[in-house]
């Protein structure tokens, strides 16, 4: 294993890869950055990359790559990843997974291993259909998967925010499966080739999927 790690986290729209961050950030000391959260919290800020990233994201459209790269260019140039970055949702096109490889090339180092969080359809769509996001830290529960201890509460920061987020509708969610499928999903075959792809059965419940994760990691 290297002194840093950059690993991706790679899948269609509910399969858990914000759920799975959330622990192996913990586990493995690095950063969680995620894409979708950070132009949620830059919409809330209301500067000009969320109101920009707003449109796009409220009918379940990419937002477009410079403007994501951008984002995650300065991201990574903060102190906490200079030792690694768990990417969750980006890259999800390959302009992003080129520019991603040059920022790293940078800094003087490479992606290290994709998990790909495979699932189906009618799993991501059950899955998205009872999620509740915390408005404080971003943490995902799911009213029957994986309810919060006390409800309406978020078990990570204690505030009473869970809501269910605004682009979680029937229409943004087919629109993000057909992006998905279109654009991020060409992703597969150029990790497949490189040798980065560990693939993941993320049909499984939530700690069967965290064991795989560890094991995956572990045969790095
Ligand atoms: P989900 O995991 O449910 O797809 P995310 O929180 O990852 O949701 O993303 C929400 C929205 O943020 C996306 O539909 C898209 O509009 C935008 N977004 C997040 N990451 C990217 C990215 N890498 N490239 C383009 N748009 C992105
Ligand atoms: P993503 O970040 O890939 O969009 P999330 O981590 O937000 O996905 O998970 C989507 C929803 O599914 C959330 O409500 C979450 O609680 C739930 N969930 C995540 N992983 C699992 C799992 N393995 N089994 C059942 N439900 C899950
Ligand atoms: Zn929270």
């Amino acid at each position: 294993m290297t002194s840093t790690q950059d690993i991706i986290l790679l899948g269609p729209p509910g399969a858990g890869k914000g759920t799975q961050a959330f622990r192996l950030a913990t586990r493995l000391g690095l950063p969680h950055i995620s894409t979708g959260d950070l132009f949620r919290q830059n919409l809330r800020e209301q500067t000009p990359v969320g109101l920009m990233a707003k449109g796009f994201m409220d009918r379940g459209l990419l937002v477009p790559d410079e403007v994501v790269c951008e984002m995650v260019r300065e991201r990574l140039e903060l102190d906490d990843a200079s030792s690694g970055s768990l990417l969750d949702g980006f890259p999800r096109t390959i302009p992003q997974a080129e520019a991603l490889e040059g920022m790293l090339r940078r800094l003087g180092r490479r992606v290290d291993c994709v998990l790909f969080f495979d699932a189906q359809d009618a799993t991501l769509v059950e899955r998205i259909a009872g999620r509740l996001t915390c408005s404080g830290c971003s943490a995902a529960f799911h009213a029957r998967f994986a309810p919060p201890k006390v409800a309406g509460v978020c078990d990570h920061c204690g505030k009473a925010g869970l809501a269910v987020r605004s682009d979680d509708t029937e229409a943004a969610v087919s629109a993000r499966l057909v992006e998905y499928r279109t654009k991020t999903e060409p992703l597969l075959s150029r990790y497949t080739k490189s040798g980065q792809l560990r693939v993941i059965n993320a049909e499984q419940p939530i700690a069967t999927v965290e064991n795989s994760l560890a094991l995956a990691l572990e045969s790095n």
